[in-house]
């Protein structure tokens, strides 16, 4: 071992003093403590004001400015009592993580003092200054100031010194810049169809809520290897690096017990996400050696959302206290499994009822039949729309491997549930449907679910499984930020939901009752959305075939991928459901590809400077020293005798000039192949080419390098090595 990388790896694992989590108390004391919640608000609100804000959140309506000033102040006397300084609005662009801006509470009093301030209008939507409308373009569009506004069903709470305020993000003129405003029109449209498809069940149901349960994979590396591997730092994941010859095939990581050093990180972040109201649950080992996962309690879709983005910070400033670096990279590591961050959906009623888990009379049961089924509809009319939700430049690593989930996007639904929906499909349209209770019960809807809510078939090849009361999307990869799968999925089930109704309805005006109406169009959608039905293995390549064969997605370019969203009958639904105009669409498309090319284009870099810097350079050292020894052989030996001897030493030198000379060459290629795409103007064939022509590169030249990493002498090899990183101590 390299005597720099020795001293690396060994001050690793050094003994290191583990931080104390800190509040040895029951959760339940200090839940929350960071966050404005309504038990805060009822404390420092004046009533009214209190009940006008609850107002809001149950009608949706904006805040009224005079409101919007009860509530800061109220804001800002409780913060300020915890010892903030600063307020910052906290949101969600389109780029990566959140963004925030922070300024000091302090204002001139006019008396040549300083006073504290927070003031109302710091935090409703401001009507923005007509003079100061951007025109021109979308791309100018973007480039041009947004501003932010407070969400208000997303409370305020304090990091540090700072009074966070999570915000939309919108432009002047009125396009969205962000994640949120877009999940939250998805979410009031999907909410808007689904309470409508509720009344043909229920009379009492005012309002439906989406949920969301996410479950954060990630991986830690210990701090001092993680800062010498200059890939790992500039492009979260390790673009060389020869598989560790002991990595998953145990199985050992995902059954074993937690190393303490990860056990006292996971209680203080757990701690830090509970003060700052993140519901933690569920902590565990993943499949991978060094890979865990953190899930909380579902929550309402959009704070679900906000406190992911929330906890990923914390995730990252924890692990530095304790010495790790949290990687949240698809796939930092080849050969081992990746990250993903597994999306648990479901509909709620305000009374309590979960619109896709089985209930115990009939028409529950067609209850649940219905939403089941549209939420089949709306994965198969925008099936490929589904995948360019959750596709990146960093996500497309994942997909498509011998691991989950594959690049298609199918659903599961379990012996069961495809027992019942086949039933439902295959009985006649004239049949008339007795059901549990009455005489002639023909289709036993009811027995069937019961069983199904302890569902444990699982089947983790599916992208998109039925799990007995929800849907899982399980694409979405673990530095994504959830919304942008909501999104389409909460708007595709609004469309599907509204259009359904629509067709229920006109039966009904043309005669019919209710009842068959309702199944006779879920006959005909079983059938459509067949399929993407799927509950085979969804690795295999029969599968593949079999998926083209029904016309599902199976496209694998990313940036041809992101097509998708402009596709006719994309754009249809979201200006449908009013969730984003084409504009939009059109803009955010350019985001997408620009920040794909970047990422392949910065990798391409690091990748070119180790080569050269590092790779090359320490392949020939090591070379140079087999060619001493071999021209002392010869100077010591008769020429045949020194033939022999000198054999296996002029094979390896023979092999590491056939690699360095590919990595020199292929570089250089490489670095050509850039110059002349980055020419291109259009950036979306620019992301198509550095796909198609530059990321090809960085696959082969790693071959290249994984095998000198294998041939070169332990002691020369100055990059830590994947046995290294993948095994904290
Ligand atoms: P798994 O067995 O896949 O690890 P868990 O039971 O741990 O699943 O749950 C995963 C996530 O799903 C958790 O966040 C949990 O709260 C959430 N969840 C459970 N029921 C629902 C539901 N009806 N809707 C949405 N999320 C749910
Ligand atoms: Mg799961």
């Amino acid at each position: 071992m390299s005597r720099l990388r020795f001293k690396v790896v060994e001050e690793a694992f050094k003994k290191r003093p583990i931080p104390a989590a800190t509040p040895n108390e029951r959760p339940s004391r200090y839940y929350a403590k960071y966050v404005f919640n309504h038990e805060k608000m009822r404390k420092y609100l004046p009533l009214e004001a209190y009940q006008r804000y609850c107002a809001t959140l149950d009608s949706g309506t904006p805040l009224d400015l005079p409101t919007a000033d009860l509530i800061a102040q109220g804001m800002k006397q409780w913060a300020i009592e915890m010892g903030a300084t600063h307020c910052t609005h906290w949101f969600q662009p389109l780029t990566e993580g959140t963004a925030e801006k922070h300024d000091a509470f302090v204002e001139h009093d006019g008396k040549g003092g300083m006073i504290e301030e927070l003031s109302g209008k710091l935090l409703v939507q401001q009507e923005p200054d007509a003079s100061s409308f951007p025109n021109g373009g979308i791309r100018s569009t973007f480039e041009a100031r947004g501003y932010s506004a407070w969400d208000p069903a997303s409370p305020v709470f304090l990091i540090g010194d700072t009074l966070m305020i999570p915000t939309v993000f919108i432009s002047y003129t009125g396009e969205a810049l962000d994640y949120k405003a877009p999940l939250k029109k998805s979410l009031a449209a999907v909410n808007k169809a689904a309470l409508e498809v509720c009344q043909y069940f229920y009379d009492d149901v005012r309002k439906v809520q989406t949920n969301l349960g996410w479950e954060q994979e990630y991986f830690l590396v210990d701090e001092g290897l993680y800062a010498a591997r200059p890939d790992l730092l500039l492009t979260g994941r390790t673009l060389m690096g020869h598989d560790s010859a002991k990595n998953q095939q145990m199985d050992d990581h995902y059954f074993g017990a937690i190393p303490e050093r990860v056990a006292e990180f996971m209680k203080d972040l757990e701690i830090q996400a509970l003060e700052l109201g993140i519901p933690c649950k569920t902590r565990h080992n993943e499949v991978a050696p060094n890979q865990f996962e953190l899930a909380p309690i579902y929550e309402e879709c959009n704070l679900a959302v906000d406190h992911n983005m929330l906890l990923v910070s914390l995730m990252r400033n924890v692990a530095r206290k304790h010495g790790f670096r949290c990687l949240l990279h698809e796939k930092p590591f080849a050969g081992i499994n990746g990250s993903g961050k597994h999306n648990n959906w479901s509909l709620t009623t305000d009374t309590g009822i979960i619109l896709h888990a089985p209930g115990k009379t009939p028409e529950e049961n067609l209850r649940f039949l219905t939403f089941v089924v549209e939420t089949l509809m709306a994965v198969y009319r925008h099936n490929g729309l589904f995948k360019a939700s959750i596709v990146s430049a960093t996500n497309e690593h994942r997909l498509g491997g011998n691991e989950a989930p594959p690049a298609i996007i199918s659903s599961f639904l379990g012996k069961q549930l495809s027992e019942f929906l086949d039933k439902v499909e295959h009985s006649t349209a004239d049949e008339r449907f007795y059901l549990a209770g009455k005489q002639g019960m023909r289709l036993d809807i009811p027995e069937i679910p019961e069983i199904m809510v302890d569902n444990t078939d699982r089947n983790r090849t599916s992208p998109f499984a039925f799990t007995g009361n929800r849907f899982e999307f399980r694409a979405i990869g673990s530095s994504a930020n959830c919304a942008s799968a909501m999104i389409v999925l909460n708007t595709a089930v609004a469309e599907a939901l509204t259009d359904f109704k629509r067709r229920v309805d006109a039966l009904i005006r043309s005669g019919r009752d209710k009842m068959s109406a309702l199944l006779e169009i879920l006959r005909d959608d079983i059938r459509t959305s067949r399929p993407v039905h799927f509950d085979g293995n969804g690795y295999s390549a029969e599968w593949r075939a079999e998926a083209e064969r029904r016309g599902l997605d199976c496209e694998t370019s990313c940036p041809i991928i992101f097509d998708r969203y402009l596709d006719p009958e994309s754009i249809r639904m979201f200006e449908q459901m009013n969730v984003m105009r084409s504009d939009e669409l059109r803009a955010r498309n350019e985001i997408k590809w620009e920040t794909y090319f970047k990422k392949v284009q910065i990798e391409s870099r690091v990748l070119g400077d180790l080569c050269m810097n590092h790779i090359i350079p320490v392949a020939t050292r090591y070379q140079t020293v087999l060619l001493d020894n071999v021209s002392k052989i010869q100077a010591a030996f008769p020429a045949e005798q020194a033939a022999r001897l000198s054999a296996y030493n002029i094979t390896l030198i023979e092999k590491i000039n056939k690699h360095t000379d590919f990595i020199v060459n292929a570089v250089e290629d490489m670095v050509e192949t850039r110059k002349t795409v980055n020419k291109m103007e259009d950036i979306r064939e620019l992301a198509i080419a550095y796909h198609d022509r530059v990321a090809p590169f960085l696959t082969s030249i790693r071959k290249h390098i994984d095998k000198l990493e294998l041939i070169v002498e332990d002691e020369m090899w100055t990059l830590p090595k994947y046995r290294e990183l993948l095994f904290i101590r």
